[in-house]
């Protein structure tokens, strides 16, 4: 999914982790971990690891992958809704189309 990001406005590939397995680029924690996370307090074990912007970090389940040119940020979904709006790229180009439509109907007047 895309997601346009407030500020500053960029576009973001997102994708939603819940398990293992959801996505290639968050590898599992430490499977023998018996921690609690402090942040979900879900078991460490059920938590991925992603490389970010400020190192490695744990994604808790049901946490957003946000990437941007290589870069990878963590967002929740609470941030996810107060700092990115869906991107919907198909109706961004419609949009600009009809703009550039409407810019040369003008000129040929
Ligand atoms: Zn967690």
């Amino acid at each position: 999914m895309k997601f346009k990001k407030k500020q500053p406005p960029e576009i973001y590939d997102g994708n939603k982790w819940e398990k293992h397995g959801d996505l290639d680029h968050i590898s599992p924690y430490d499977q023998n971990s018996t921690d609690l996370c402090s942040l979900c307090h879900k078991p460490m074990k059920d938590h991925g690891i992603a490389l970010c912007r400020e190192g490695v970090r744990p994604v808790c389940p049901g946490m957003w992958i946000m990437q941007i040119s290589g870069i990878t940020e963590l967002e929740t979904e609470n941030g996810l809704r107060l700092k990115y709006e869906e991107y919907d790229e198909e109706k961004e180009v419609q949009k600009r189309d009809k703009k550039a439509a409407k810019k040369s109907a003008k000129k040929e007047k």
